[in-house]
This record gives structure tokens, C-alpha cells and sequence, in this order.
């Protein structure tokens, strides 16, 4: 019981203390579910967003932005395995059938997975979740799964598989393995609106083993609403129409895909059959460092198509509302409305051929355009000329993205730890033990 009450105190407490004194307003050009508008105002106050629009009423005490950029809700990245993002791009030689054989190579082991064990077992977990959660800041993201739900800091972003105010979502790597005890707590996590996201037919379009496992699924009774399914490479037209029938969603990880298995999931299919798609990055080692990255990256991917399958409204879609749609979150995250949690990205205006489009922007940017990111009402990240109006000084410290300068707070978190810089200092000596270096927050212009 002690515990309990400890834990729950622990829980509860930091998000009395965390709530921004003064009210919040951030103009600029909004991304509105289903319109943009120019010289909006995003009204923020006690971790809320309070009102949006061209004319409304901002209190005297407000702190008033003129981002000059694009408002926009923080990307939501639904599949991600974070600790692994300290490590440096692996660019594998040869295309695999399907996840199995390449976790039995050799130089998989030798690259990825030991020097990975080798730092959990040194104690290291939770600076490898600081420095990925930083990483998914830099690129956007306000929203995230893949943490390793162990007693860290509470999280910088918001850790989505380890908030229980926010629903349960349970997320498994291998869940066809799974125990019939634990398929009967699954089951009733799904039935009390719980969500599971699963990868499944993870391998090449024509792998038999991949392929094989949607049949595993529907025979475990797990083709049911609130499952989510993750890559499906393999998965065919008819496979789609039946996750559609049965309210299942979809989480697209196309630049990993393609590393690893020379394609991607027949995405056409999943949109056609009207399957909830999200997209996400995977990991940093085959997928891209972060979501605005995998979005430039599925952009190129589409305009490289005979017929292209989305425009960039659809593609912000998939890492805005839709994953809050899958985890059930649809009403408090995802969008920019009143009463949402405020979870909010800006980004520098880019013009497309001279013509300023803010989806355009949206889905084309690159960490060095990111001017604002702010969690849970609270500005994390952003460019020193935004973050200083929001955030004391003696609270931010210093980033080098891509030669551009950013800050960062960790003053939401309401604990006293070191400084990212010596997170950064520990990994890379860890590392060097492997004759690994510590990736880069971003592979600039790669
Ligand atoms: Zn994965």
C-alpha cells in the first residue's frame, strides 16, 4: 500500500508543478484538422490547449509568440525502439527475407546487438532512452512508444506505452510467441478499450514465414478493433480488406522496409480497403533518425510511383491524427482543438516552387527548420530566439543540429540530472569499448 501511494504521489505530482504559470499564445499560420489559416492564434495555458483561431480573446498575461512559422500538432511516432538509436546507421549488404534471418547474421550481432546488451547490462538504459527521446524531439515528435518502461526520469516527450492516465496500450515485438495466460490479458485489455500494436509479416512481400503469421493472428482471435499491425510487408490485398472489417490498424515503416527488405507494404491496399494507417520510423539503424525524416522519406517514395498514393494532408495525417486514432487518443491528441493536451510543433515556412504551403512544409522539413516544440503545454525545444521567451535561461542548454543552433529544456521533468552533453560524453565511451561512435542526433542532409 506504502508503495502505492508513493508511486501514485510520484505520478501526480510533477504535473501540478510542471503547469506553465502563464498562458501560452503562439501565432501563426495553423494546420486545423481540415483547413490551414493564416495569422492564427494557438491559445496554451495549464497543459491545455485553450482556444485556436484568427479571433479569439488572449489574456493580458499571456506570453505572446510570433512564431512566423507553422503551428501544427507534435508528431505522434507509433513504433520506435529508442535505446537502439544511440547507435550509428547500419547499412546492410544484402536484402533479407524476413526479420529472422537478419537477427542471425553475424554482423548484426556485431554491429547492433552486443554493443546494445553491452551498455543495458553497464546500467546505461535510461541515458540510451535521454538520448533517443532528445533525438525524436529534434525531429518533431511530441508523442512516442518504445520506451523501456523501467524506473527512468518521467520522460521528456510523452512516453504513450507508459502513461496509464492515457489509456493502456500494450506493444509487443514477438506476440505470436505469446503464452495463452498472457493472450487472456491481452484480450481483456482490448476489451476495456486498451490497444495493442504488434509487428507482424515483417519480412519480404513473398517471405512464407512472414506471410504465415496473419494466419497466426486471426487463429489467436487477435484480428479484433484496437489491434494495430506493424510493417506487414507480406500482407495482401485480401488481408488488408479483412483488417479493415475488423476496425484493425496499420503502422507503415517504409525507409527500414526497404533497407531491410528491398520493398515496402502495399500501401495502396491499406488506403483502398480504408485500414487507419500510421507512419513510423522503426529505429534510427535501418529507418530514418526521426519522423520528419521518414516523412521526406515517404514523400520521395510516392513521387517516385507510377500513380502517386497520397498528397502531403493525407501523409501528415498518418503521424498526426491516425495514431492517435490506433491508440485510441483521437480526443486528446493528434490535432490542435480546444481542449486537447497541448502537444505542439512549429516549423520554419518552406515555399514549394515558390508557393508557401504549409503541409507542403509539414511533410518536407528537416531538424534545422524545427522552431518549436512544446510538450504537455511546455516549450522543450526549439530555437533560442522562441525558447528564451518561454523558458529561463539558466534552464536551457545548447544543440548543434546540422550546424543550426537549438536549445533544449529539461525543466519539465522537475528532476536534477546532468546535462545532455554528459549523456552524450558517457554513450560515446561506453561505445568506444565496441569500436562504435554514438550517432549523431541527425545524419544531416542523408
Ligand atoms: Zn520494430
Amino acid at each position: 500500500m506504502f508503495h502505492q501511494l508513493y508511486y501514485f504521489v510520484l505520478l501526480i505530482l510533477p504535473i501540478f508543478i510542471r503547469a506553465q504559470e502563464k498562458p501560452i499564445a503562439l501565432i501563426g499560420t495553423i494546420i486545423l484538422p481540415d483547413k490551414s489559416i493564416d495569422n492564427g492564434t494557438v491559445l496554451i495555458f495549464d497543459r491545455y490547449i485553450k482556444a485556436v483561431g484568427t479571433n479569439i480573446f488572449i489574456p493580458n498575461d499571456a506570453i505572446i509568440v510570433h512564431t512566423n512559422g507553422v503551428i501544427l500538432p507534435g508528431l505522434i511516432d507509433l513504433h520506435n525502439h529508442l535505446t537502439w538509436n544511440i547507435l550509428p546507421r547500419w547499412k546492410p549488404v544484402e536484402e533479407f527475407g524476413s526479420r529472422y534471418d537478419w537477427q542471425k547474421k553475424a554482423i548484426y550481432r556485431t554491429l547492433l546487438q552486443s554493443p546494445h546488451k553491452a551498455l543495458i547490462d553497464a546500467g546505461l538504459s535510461c541515458e540510451m532512452q535521454r538520448y533517443a527521446e532528445v533525438k525524436a524531439i529534434t525531429q518533431g515528435v511530441t508523442s512516442l512508444i518504445g520506451s523501456l518502461r523501467q524506473p527512468c526520469n518521467r520522460g521528456l516527450a510523452r512516453n504513450l506505452d507508459d502513461d496509464s492516465t492515457l489509456g493502456k496500450i500494450l506493444y509487443d515485438v514477438f506476440p505470436l510467441l505469446m503464452t495463452d495466460m498472457k493472450l487472456k490479458e491481452t484480450n481483456e485489455v482490448l476489451s476495456s478499450n486498451g490497444t495493442l500494436l504488434i509487428h507482424l509479416a515483417e519480412g519480404s512481400p513473398n517471405d512464407a514465414t512472414a506471410a504465415m503469421e496473419f494466419l497466426t493472428l486471426k487463429a489467436r482471435g487477435l484480428l479484433r478493433p484496437g489491434v494495430s499491425l506493424i510493417h506487414g510487408v507480406a500482407l495482401k490485398q485480401n488481408d488488408f480488406r479483412d483488417m479493415a472489417n475488423a476496425s484493425v490498424g496499420f503502422i507503415w515503416s517504409p525507409r527500414s522496409n526497404l533497407a531491410l527488405y528491398g520493398d515496402t507494404a502495399n500501401l495502396e491496399a491499406a488506403l483502398e480497403s480504408r485500414v487507419i494507417t500510421a507512419i513510423a520510423p522503426d529505429w534510427s539503424p535501418t529507418g530514418s533518425d526521426g519522423l520528419l525524416s521518414e516523412l521526406n522519406y515517404a514523400t520521395t517514395w510516392n513521387g517516385g510511383l507510377e500513380h502517386s498514393l497520397f498528397d502531403d494532408h493525407l501523409l501528415l495525417d498518418m503521424a498526426t491524427i491516425n495514431p492517435a486514432k490506433l491508440v485510441h487518443l483521437e480526443k486528446r491528441l493528434g490535432a490542435l482543438k480546444e481542449g486537447y493536451l497541448a502537444d505542439v510543433l512549429v516549423l520554419q515556412f518552406n515555399s514549394d516552387h515558390n508557393k508557401f504551403n504549409p503541409y507542403w512544409t509539414a511533410t518536407h522539413s528537416t531538424p534545422e527548420d524545427v522552431l518549436l516544440v512544446l510538450i504537455d503545454g511546455e516549450a522543450v525545444y526549439g530555437n533560442p530566439q522562441l525558447m528564451t521567451q518561454l523558458v529561463e535561461s539558466k534552464n536551457l542548454e545548447s544543440l548543434d543540429i546540422c550546424g543550426v543552433e537549438k536549445s533544449i529544456s529539461f525543466a519539465s521533468q522537475n528532476a536534477s540530472q546532468t546535462s545532455f552533453r554528459q549523456t552524450e560524453k558517457l554513450l560515446s565511451n561506453a561505445l568506444r569499448h565496441f569500436s562504435r561512435t554514438l550517432a549523431p542526433l541527425s545524419y544531416c542532409g542523408k
